[in-house]
């Protein structure tokens, strides 16, 4: 039976985030491996900072709330509950549990150290970091679909040393600073008593290993920036907001892994005319008060064509009306939306003699008292 998040905190089920913060720096006081002598401080430590760090981000929480503890722990385990972090569909814990980094990684966090150290000598293949830009696109591309093509400034592996950070003639030598082992330790004074710790050290960058000269092109860090021209084929029916991901080209990866993603945010800029409801398009169309009257069939542009709409008799302004499958197309699926119309029945601002003799009559013919003298519609009120 395994202990809720909520539990190893020590607190209650609405708890916010400050609150969560504050138990969280309590017990993770009381139960560091460095003070505590209990056998299992160590375990105890980690239950406690995963346990922060589930409750403390909105997303996960509410996973968890959800899915109750054991499935979010087993869904966790799997890389289920990632949500859209840095690193997409990896599990949102990393290598933090158990095995090479650990711990040490959850002592950094702990101290505030890392930030990014590794903390450890550590060869292994990394994906490279995704990155994001961001396109706009007009209400017709977004329409038919379209191929963009931008430009953007990435980092890119060093042609001029592979990567390597140096010459491949230049001397290696153990790291001075760190004898090697790619972190260096540092004994701090805490209010916890003396702590080690632990960080990747700055001088080699954790590999163990300087050398005599850096590479010209990328002073050492095997990585240069590059202005890249790229081309994304944008599907019809996008909205603002929606992502696409180029796969692989992203940041490029370390020892040999692979390049991370590029992510790239469209904003459509839907113009004057229309008025977008995910697929469906709003439109307003002034009529006529004959054509609110009489009823017609009026020309209504939607966003392929000119389409031709029943306004019934007896519209009445601000009445809305359906043009359905004239909207947007559905994103990766057949089918449109739909296009709204609403009428508004316009009123003239300046009239010829006749018009105006057959509105008065029209009044007239309707028992309507109205002083054409005194103002067109201002109607009369009380007595003359
Ligand atoms: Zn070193
Ligand atoms: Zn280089």
């Amino acid at each position: 039976m395994s202990e809720n998040f909520y539990d190893v905190l020590g607190v209650s089920r609405d708890a916010d985030e400050d609150e969560i913060k504050r138990a969280y720096r309590k017990k993770a006081a009381e139960h560091h491996p460095d003070v505590s002598d209990d056998d299992d401080a160590e375990e105890r430590f980690k239950k406690i900072q995963k346990a922060k760090e589930v409750l403390t981000d909105d997303e996960k929480r509410q996973q968890y709330d959800q899915l109750g503890h054991d499935r979010f722990t087993e869904a966790d385990k799997r890389g289920a509950t990632g949500g859209g972090g840095p690193g997409g569909g990896r599990g949102p814990f990393g290598g933090g549990a158990g095995g090479a980094g650990g711990f040490e990684d959850i002592f950094n966090q702990f101290f505030g150290g890392g930030g990014g150290g590794r903390g450890r000598r550590d060869d292994r293949p990394r994906q490279g970091s995704d990155l994001r830009t961001g396109l706009t696109i007009d209400l017709d591309e977004a329409f038919e679909g379209t191929t963009k093509e931008f430009t953007l400034e990435r980092p890119t592996t060093c042609d001029t040393c592979d990567g390597a950070g140096h010459p491949p003639d230049a001397d290696v030598s153990t790291c001075r600073q760190c004898n090697g082992q790619g972190q260096v330790r540092q004994v701090q004074q805490t209010p916890l008593g003396r702590v080690q710790q632990t960080s990747t050290c700055p001088r080699c960058e954790g590999t163990g290993e300087t050398y005599s000269e850096d590479c010209a092109d990328c002073g050492g860090d095997g990585v240069v920036r590059e202005e890249a021209t790229l081309s994304v084929e944008i599907p019809a029916g996008i909205q603002s907001g929606q992502s696409l991901r180029m796969e692989r080209e992203g940041a490029p990866g370390e020892n040999g892994g692979p390049s991370g993603d590029l992510l790239i945010e469209i904003d459509v800029d839907v113009g004057e005319r229309f008025e977008r409801d995910g697929d469906d398009l709003r439109v307003e169309e002034a009529i006529s008060f004959p054509q609110a009257v009489f009823g017609d069939t009026v020309d209504v542009e939607t966003v392929d064509g000119t389409v031709e709409m029943d306004v019934p008799a007896g519209t009445q302004s601000g009445e809305t009306f359906r043009l359905k499958g004239k909207g947007m197309p559905h994103l990766r699926r057949r089918g449109r939306g739909d296009l709204y119309v609403q009428v508004g029945v316009v009123v003239p601002d300046s009239i010829n003699e006749e018009q105006r003799e057959a509105l008065e009559a029209f009044a007239e013919a309707g028992g309507e008292d109205i002083d054409v003298d005194r103002g067109f519609f201002e109607k009369l009120k009380g007595s003359f």
